[in-house]
């Protein structure tokens, strides 16, 4: 068996942090070697740092639970430990940003989920399935910086995931969209631990989350968006209306989406073929964590639901209910995802198999 790439995690002991710990526990291509965090954790067994906030089964994986917990914020402590490092850090924007091109000066690739370097012109902003080919900027970005193999590739927000690919794959099957209409039913983790105080959600909605709007609104333009000149050109359309909502629900983002075609508009049946045929280069590459079936319909009236379908694919799968006609828009539809897999660590490691994949960590 060829061995394992070794990886770091920054931000370990957090929501999505601990995810990651959990999910690369048998992972066949990557092993946990480093873990960091912050001061607070440093120089702590990483069992120790986690001690009364695990929150992701019952046990800590073993291989991981007597490593010590290096500071984040010095680099060079990862230098040697780890191959290229998944970052889960929850700080400053401009301090994360800092700190993950301090990694990449380094040497040492990031795989990000933060959103300090989402907008940062040469840094791909992946969903594999949909814009693979945004990993073609990092070469101009590592010339542009003078980094020899270090590189940034980020994920995009966490409530996108739930949507995006049916509507690329709309896209791709060639009908335009104008216009979206989304509202966001979101789940607690997605504000990290200890997030929400429960006084606030339980026999609760918060009609607002800080900052999501915008990057709702935002982010998809970049996700599909085309690479020209070493640049991702962002897409013009569909223009996006959102609003985001927190909901006492501890895993799976869903969202309520409405969309209105170009003059080319598909039928019910159409769009249903498109979305359960929809395949793209993870499933090609057969990547361990790319789902089968990236996009699964279901008939049942009060489905899709948080509890019974956010494991869909392991997790992967965006999980569409309720298609039918808007009287407004052309099409109605709810969507579903799992925030801290596929909206976050499961997601940012398909970047990382994408990344391995096509040689990037080479
Ligand atoms: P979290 O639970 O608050 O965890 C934050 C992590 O950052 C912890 O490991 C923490 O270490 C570390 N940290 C905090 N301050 C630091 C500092 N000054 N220096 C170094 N490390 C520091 O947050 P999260 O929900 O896991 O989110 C992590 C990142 O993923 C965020 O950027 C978030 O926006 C993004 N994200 C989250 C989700 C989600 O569903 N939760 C989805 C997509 C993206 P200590 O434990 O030592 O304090």
């Amino acid at each position: 068996m060829a061995e394992k790439i070794r990886v770091g995690v920054l931000g370990a002991t957090g929501m999505v942090g601990q995810r990651y710990i959990k999910l690369l526990e048998d992972h066949p291509w990557f092993e946990v070697t480093y873990v960091a965090a912050s001061p607070r954790s440093a120089g702590k067994l990483y069992k120790d740092a986690v001690k009364n906030r695990w929150l992701i089964g019952a046990e800590i994986p073993a291989k991981v639970a007597d490593l010590t917990v290096e500071d984040a914020n010095d680099e060079k402590k990862a230098l040697g430990k780890c191959q290229f490092v998944f970052s889960a850090l929850e700080m400053g924007k401009d301090e994360i940003k800092a700190l993950e091109a301090a990694y990449a000066a380094e040497g040492i690739p990031v795989v990000s989920n933060a959103s300090a370097n989402r907008w940062t012109e040469d840094v791909p902003m992946l969903v594999p399935e949909i814009n693979y080919e945004h990993l073609n900027v990092i070469a101009e970005q590592k010339k542009h910086h003078g980094w020899d193999k270090g590189f940034i590739a980020v994920k995009p927000n966490c409530s996108l995931q739930t949507y995006m690919m049916p509507i690329h794959a709309l896209i791709k099957a060639g009908y335009e969209i104008k216009r979206m209409v989304v509202t966001t039913l979101q789940a607690t983790s997605g504000a990290g631990y200890p997030g929400v105080p429960s006084f606030d959600m339980i026999d609760n909605i918060v009609p607002f989350i800080g900052g999501e709007e915008e990057k709702t609104e935002k982010e998809c333009l970049k996700i599909l968006g085309t690479v020209k000149d070493g640049k991702i050109e962002n897409a013009s359309l569909p223009l996006v209306s959102s609003t985001c909502t927190r909901v006492p629900v501890v895993d799976g983002h869903t969202a309520c989406v409405s969309l209105e075609f170009g003059d080319k508009k598909p039928s019910l049946e159409e769009i249903e073929k498109i979305w359960t045929s929809y395949t793209s280069v993870p499933q090609e590459l057969n990547l361990p964590s790319a789902p089968v079936h990236p996009i699964v319909v279901r008939h049942e009236e009060n489905r899709p639901q948080p509890r019974r379908d956010r494991e869909t694919e392991k997790g992967m799968a965006c999980v569409i209910g309720r298609l039918r006609p808007c009287p407004v828009f052309d099409i109605k539809f709810v969507a579903l995802s799992h925030n801290t897999k596929r909206g976050a660590a499961l997601g940012g490691i398909l970047n990382a198999e994408l990344l391995k994949a096509k040689g990037y960590f080479d």
